[in-house]
């Protein structure tokens, strides 16, 4: 069992002696379960969950999670089922288990629509609803990408191309840094290899000619914050990711002189206004290259990020990003929404409830950036994510509708006029009736006609959007009103003359 003390203190957090008996319950029964099967790397199969469980202990020590972590390829490994597990282990271990083992099965459709990704993104957090489940499939992901070489190399593309992305702007996404970061570089070299060797080489020559004059303001920052008396905790340098250097000089088409934060200088401070005032001293003391002021304190980035930029000329003129955040700003720099659950103010970890709180907020923004205010109204509406099924158009395209939603809902969300003229759907390759309830991954095709389709107010009674319902109630009040000027019509002009002409 000198393993599983290994284990334990690979993760930086104290349990407590019934905390410890669970995660080491689950770490021999996974052990167990996966006994004499092999990784690719001819290591034990047990070995894959264990790293995966230190990585997310790492992150988030949260011991359901890590226990779900040890076990989660058991079920779809193993001859062990999930009702055994459930049995050992309670349910809230299984259902994380589970909710792994379901985003399993998302795959990649062909689709080649532009909002496809963002799309499949969505589908894939809405698989998951606990936001545990997707950390424990991010570290999974993680070890894989860590040992990819083992595996041929056309399966090492497909995965590094979807953790390229989906894994790594859904770490992005939450806000986990240092995942999102990992992810990124390890897909890179696998992807694009040759890019990654030439920005390698680059960001090396570079760091060459920058390093003594990064020393020596690091040096003189040091003096210049004491001598000013600001608190500070420590001042670190921190290098450019590679891939993210690479999206960089896309942007800017190779031309390195835009590239500012090569190299970043970070100061941690204590407080806020220790940031604003280590701010003030930097640039009494460095001149500052204009436009390059970002405060993202006063405006957090979407994720949640926070941090005042500013660069400044160093000696030869070499130009420096320095970042100046507070610990606990850094600590969600790094931590993202796993940053919460154990950083909370006083120390204490906040409820699982106020982190799903805040994740879901998360969501929200995302959705706001996605999609037309009128469909991130309607994503306010509580639940948005449970009680929503995703269908698929033929080409791949993903609709996400509520539960109990038809192909008149489906017709209506790919496009108004496609359910102006419907007459009838294709549900996974038969026709079936368009008021029928559309299941989860339905693939449906509308088969349509040229003139207007006759809307009868059955339709409203088979849609569920509000979109669909607005648009049939339309519909039946031009319809309506149409009739009601032809009786006017007839009235008017008809009658008359029938009665004239008698
Ligand atoms: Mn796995």
């Amino acid at each position: 069992m000198k393993y599983f003390q290994d284990f334990l203190n690979s993760i930086p957090h104290k349990f407590t002696p019934e905390e410890e008996a669970v995660i080491k319950r689950a770490y021999e029964f996974a052990q167990k379960a996966h006994a004499g099967q092999k990784r690719k790397s001819g290591e034990d199969y047990f070995i894959h969950g264990r790293e995966a469980a230190i990585i997310l202990g790492k992150l988030f020590p949260d011991v359901p999670t890590l226990a779900a972590t040890l076990l989660h390829d058991v079920p779809e490994d193993t001859e062990i089922t999930l009702e055994e597990i459930e049995k050992q282990f309670g349910p809230e271990i299984a259902r994380l288990i589970d909710g792994v083992t379901q985003l399993g099965h998302v795959r990649m459709k062909n689709g080649k629509d532009k909002f496809y990704m963002e799309n499949l993104r969505k589908l894939f957090i809405a698989t998951s609803q606990d936001i545990r489940v997707i950390l424990i499939k991010l570290s999974d992901r993680m070890h894989n990408m860590r040992t990819l070489e083992f595996i041929p190399r056309d399966k090492q593309i497909r995965i590094a191309k979807e953790t390229l992305e989906i894994y790594a702007p859904i770490a992005g996404r939450l806000g986990i840094g240092n995942w999102k970061d990992e992810l990124e570089d390890l897909s890179f070299k696998v992807v694009f290899p040759k890019e990654y060797q030439k920005t390698k080489e680059l960001l090396e020559n570079e760091m060459a000619s920058r390093q003594d004059s990064m020393k020596e303001t690091q040096k003189n920052l040091v003096h210049i914050l004491h001598a000013e008396g600001i608190k500070f905790q420590e001042i670190t340098g921190r290098v450019k990711r590679l891939y993210s250097l690479h999206r960089k000089l896309q942007k800017y088409e190779s031309d390195i002189s835009k590239i500012h934060d090569f190299i970043a200088l970070r100061i941690i401070t204590k407080s806020t206004s220790d940031c604003y005032a280590a701010l003030g001293s930097i640039h009494k003391h460095f001149q500052p290259v204009p436009g390059r002021i970002k405060d993202f304190i006063a405006n957090p980035k979407p994720n949640g990020y926070q941090s005042i930029h500013t660069t400044v000329f160093g000696k030869a003129g070499k130009t420096f990003e320095i970042q100046i955040r507070t610990d606990l700003m850094h600590e969600e720099a790094e931590r993202g929404v796993a940053a919460h659950w154990f950083y909370a103010e006083e120390g204490k970890p906040e409820s699982s409830g106020r982190v799903q709180a805040k994740w879901f907020k998360e969501l929200q923004s995302w959705q706001e950036e996605a999609s037309s205010p009128e469909e991130f109204l309607e994503s306010l509406k509580i639940d948005f994510f449970r009680d929503r099924i995703f269908v698929f158009t033929p080409k791949g395209d993903i609709k996400d509708l509520p539960q109990g939603s038809s192909a008149i809902d489906f017709a209506f969300a790919v496009h108004t006029d496609l359910g102006y003229h419907m007459m009838g759907a294709k549900i996974n390759g038969k026709m079936r009736s368009i008021f029928d309830e559309l299941q989860n991954e339905d693939v449906v095709e509308i088969i349509k006609i040229k003139k207007e389709a006759v809307i009868s107010r059955d339709w409203l009674k088979a849609a569920r959007t509000q979109n669909a319902r607005n648009k049939i109630r339309h519909y039946l009040k031009e319809h309506d009103k149409g009739i009601l000027e032809r009786i006017k019509e007839l009235k008017s002009f008809s009658l008359p003359r029938f009665f004239r002409k008698k």
